[in-house]
């Protein structure tokens, strides 16, 4: 029997779309959980065989999924997180895959890994990108299946399981205007994510009164921007994070933010209302 004196054990999860997803916005709050000995497992749901390949020595269109699931595996090594797990799901046809299926392999993971936390993306993907809202939906169908016994990813039947807390993450709309203020000072355009944007700028983003929680990461910021910069094949020449002053990214990405979806807020309540994803949480020893 589980009783106060006998902490669950310290899991958190995070459930992405593309390798490379968990660095932005994200990766900084992983990191300061996985300091203190909570284990973060990543779940990708693709292989990124839709991605950049921002130099041509680094792979072609045929080993582009095998070289981006080995540059997440080393960003994952170098956060100190847990070997991450891919779904192998075709980049940018994530929308098209079967929905109960991928919602039904998220929530085996659940089961199996037990998190006492879940992030995934907000319902717009941040910036409408239709992968990142698959996976959105996809991950809370998972949350609320796992709660039920069920399949684990070995396929033997395990109990239910269900989250402490679940987050969405949370790219602050005066957040993005200050980001879209100095690419335009330093002769970058402002953000847009081409054919894969599927909202106006104005929907992009989080509207601020939104955060729960904001995570305050500089600090971090040596070993998150060396596992950004893993992802090799997403950052070449041209591209603003490694044109721009460091110092420039490295202020966009000083705080992580997120939208605490369960528990929600209490009405009334100012906002943030907590600096941690694992705020409120013990840890196991
Ligand atoms: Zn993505």
């Amino acid at each position: 029997m589980t009783t106060v004196d006998d902490p669950k054990p310290s899991v958190l999860l995070a459930v992405f779309a593309h390798p490379d997803d968990e660095e932005f916005g994200t990766a900084g709050a992983l990191l300061r959980c996985a300091e203190r000995g909570v284990t973060v497992h990543v779940l990708c749901a693709t292989r990124g065989d839709a991605g950049q390949i921002a130099d041509p020595t680094l792979a072609t269109l045929e080993t582009l999924a095998a070289v981006r699931e080995e540059e997440l595996r080393e960003a994952c090594r170098l956060l100190g997180f847990a070997e991450p797990t891919l779904l192998d799901y075709g980049d940018g046809r994530l929308a098209a895959a079967n929905q109960d299926e991928l919602a039904g392999r998220v929530a085996a993971a659940i089961r199996s890994l037990r998190p006492r936390v879940v992030v995934t993306f907000d319902a717009n993907g941040g910036y409408g990108h239709a992968d990142h809202i698959a996976i959105h939906r996809a991950t809370l169908a998972a949350v609320a299946a796992a709660a039920e016994a069920g399949p684990r990813e070995d396929g033997a039947t395990a109990a239910g399981h269900r989250p402490d807390k679940l987050y969405a993450t949370g790219y602050p709309r005066s957040a993005m205007a200050r980001m879209n203020a100095d690419l335009v000072r330093h002769g970058f355009p402002a953000l847009d994510f081409g054919d894969v944007q599927g909202i106006a700028a104005a929907e992009m983003g989080t509207p601020d009164e939104r955060i729960t929680t904001a995570v305050p990461v500089d600090d971090l910021w040596p070993r998150r921007w060396a596992a950004l910069r893993a992802h090799q094949t997403q950052y070449g020449p041209g591209n603003p994070f490694v044109e721009l002053p460091e110092t420039v990214v490295r202020n966009w990405m000083a705080v992580d933010f997120f939208v605490r979806l369960d528990p929600p807020p209490t009405p009334g309540t100012a906002l943030p209302d907590e600096a941690d994803l694992w705020a409120g949480l013990s840890l196991s020893t």
